[in-house]
């Protein structure tokens, strides 16, 4: 039976660490790192994010402003909130939710964000900077993945490490870190032909396709480390993985649940990214 990864907890311990690690930033510089979000429209599942985030940020003292914006704003009204933020010396961190509401350019409001600002490292310049494997932020829900496997002890040098599922957000970046961490990497999609053939080479394998329960005990190697970043909720309301946790748990050798496993991470190497940002500035 597969060890759990216990995402719940090592979030809670790195949170501790970033706490202590803030106190003494703070006395050392006189700097709070601050964050701001940004959300536009209601989304409730956009609001508890951001609620979390707000939070995590109380909770490893930090500074935290929230900029709740009605639907029918306009994009200079954002891009103009963004330009502001870039120029105040309290804020470390910019986060603008996604998704935004369809009139909106997503694109345009992520590239004014200044990278050195850009704590969920989408800006283009941290994108490239991750592939050349030189970066201040990691991509949140990767860098989580990564916290995970490292603080579990799984080895990941020469390993067989699949990702299943390409996005910018997780798949791509996944692959990345993976690949620096010296794993030799597969990146599987949609169109990846015989995938289970290709998920069953994996001594890690990393599902991020947003299907639920997609991956089953057949398609996993005995041992293997598997985790599931998918986050899909069922028809009666309750949340459930890209992996089939009953029929994969028998042939792993390690598993991370959901709920409880890499979700838990994200908000936490948010946090971890801002300490970085404000560490930076103060350089
Ligand atoms: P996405 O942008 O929709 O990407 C999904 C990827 O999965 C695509 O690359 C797609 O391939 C691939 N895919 C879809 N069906 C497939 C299939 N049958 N076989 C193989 N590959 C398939 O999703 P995402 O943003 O990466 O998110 C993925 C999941 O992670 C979602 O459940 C999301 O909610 C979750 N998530 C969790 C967190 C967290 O904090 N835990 C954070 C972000 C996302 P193509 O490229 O060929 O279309």
């Amino acid at each position: 039976m597969a060890k759990r990864i216990d995402g719940k907890l090592i979030s809670a311990q790195i949170r501790e660490e970033l706490k202590a690690e803030t106190a003494e930033f703070i006395q050392k510089t006189g700097v709070t790192p601050g964050l701001a979000v940004i959300i536009v429209g209601e989304n409730p599942a956009s609001q508890v994010y951001v609620r979390n985030k707000k939070k995590g940020c109380e909770e490893v003292g930090f500074f935290s402003d929230g900029y709740e914006l009605p639907e029918s704003t306009t994009q200079e009204e954002l891009n103009s909130l963004v330009d502001k933020l870039n120029q105040d010396d309290k804020i470390h961190g910019i986060l603008v939710q996604l998704p935004l509401p369809k009139h909106l350019d997503e694109t345009e409001v992520l590239l004014r964000i200044r990278p050195d600002k850009d704590v969920d490292a989408f800006h283009p310049y941290n994108v490239g900077k991750i592939m050349i494997g030189d970066y201040s932020f990691l991509p949140c829900t990767p860098a989580g993945v990564m916290a995970l496997l490292q603080r579990t002890g799984v080895e990941i040098a020469g390993k067989k490490c699949v990702v299943i599922g390409r996005s910018n957000i997780v798949g791509k970046p996944m692959a990345m870190l993976l690949l620096h961490a010296n794993g030799t990497v597969t990146i599987c999609h949609s169109r990846t032909k015989d995938l289970a053939e290709v998920t069953r080479e994996a001594d890690i394998l990393v599902v991020a396709i947003g299907k639920a329960d997609f991956v089953t005990g057949d398609m996993v190697k005995e041992g293997a480390v598997v985790i599931d970043v998918g986050m899909n909720r069922k028809a009666d309301g309750k949340l459930t993985g890209d992996v089939d946790f009953a029929s994969v748990e028998p042939v792993a050798s390690a598993i991370t649940p959901v709920p409880g496993g890499v979700g838990p991470m994200t908000i936490t190497m948010l946090l971890q990214n801002t300490l970085t940002a404000a560490k930076n500035a103060v350089k």
